[in-house]
């Protein structure tokens, strides 16, 4: 299984000098259970890039939504593959009640877009989880469980023969009100994966002005990684405040207090354009 990044920030898109090298898009990922089906984890700006890549592959795209906040749907208007006639593309979001996974294309209408979501080439369908939370894609078991982040939004867990990948963004770990998901059972959903994608988008100093916005401190995500025994963890959805500079300085940090407590987990922190090739019987492989 590899998993590809191509959009790693949260709220909204950072281009700029001083984030090219983690990268300014929202919230994409490319993840490839085998050779064929692609798994796109939300369709923040970071999936038009993905889309030209796409457009001369004919494997069938199935797009899974975390939820539907502008920074993981606004890039789908720009994924060519919508415009491909003949293509199939599902939609896939466990949060949603049954009929409504189709309004993520209701951004596409005057006066926000001049092509609306109902002239779309490509055959689009919702295909539904089972009543676990489960679905089968290809050689890929997914299976999610609720956020908890305002408005709701679902995390997934992939699993395939030889590697497991669980996909966590905006959530919120240790949130002052309602609990969808509790700490033990996000311990659980995660125990033993070769790699964990978390919401690390705050520093403990800034949770008084956040506390509540449905994310996660850097520390907290940090925590479940070593509690879960995970093999590998890429820290995620970046402030897009956040410099270069600043996340080269949190991703020491953040190795240095892991490596305090455990030799067993590998941090990384998420940058567009890396790729992790997942295996059970060895290490993973990172490549630009
Ligand atoms: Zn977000
Ligand atoms: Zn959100």
């Amino acid at each position: 299984m590899k998993v590809t990044f191509y959009g790693v920030r949260g709220s909204i898109a950072a281009p700029g000098r001083d984030t090219v090298k983690y990268g300014g898009n929202t919230s994409c990922l490319l993840v490839e259970p085998d050779d064929e089906v692609v798994l796109i984890f939300d369709a923040g700006t970071g999936i038009r890039e993905l889309g030209k890549l796409l457009e001369s592959d004919s494997r069938d795209i199935y797009l899974l939504f975390s939820h539907h906040h502008w920074d993981h749907i606004q890039g789908l208007p720009f994924f060519k593959p919508i415009y491909q006639q003949g293509r199939t593309i599902y939609l896939l979001s466990n949060y949603m009640d049954k009929g409504s996974e189709t309004t993520v294309l209701d951004q596409m209408i005057d006066p926000h877009f001049p092509i609306t979501g109902a002239e779309l080439l490509a055959n689009i369908e919702v295909l539904p989880f089972d009543e676990r939370g489960a679905v089968k894609i290809g050689s890929a078991r997914v299976s999610s469980i609720p956020l908890n982040h305002p408005g709701g939004g679902s995390a997934y867990h992939v699993e395939r023969a030889n590697s497991t990948l669980a996909y966590i963004t905006d959530n919120e770990l240790s949130p002052p009100g309602e609990v969808k998901t509790s700490y033990a059972e996000w311990v659980e959903f995660v125990r033993g994966v070769d790699l964990l994608i978390h919401d690390a988008m705050y520093l403990d100093k800034e949770l008084p002005q956040i506390h509540g916005w449905g994310h996660s401190l850097i520390s907290q995500a940090l925590q479940l990684g070593l509690d879960a025994e995970v093999k590998h963890m890429v820290l995620f959805h970046h402030d897009p405040s956040r410099t270069d500079l600043q996340l080269d300085q949190i991703l020491a940090d953040s190795r240095e207090w892991m490596a305090q407590h455990t030799e067993n987990t590998e941090v990384f922190l998420a940058a567009e354009g890396d790729s992790y090739q997942l295996t059970r019987s060895k290490s993973q492989i990172r490549s630009k």
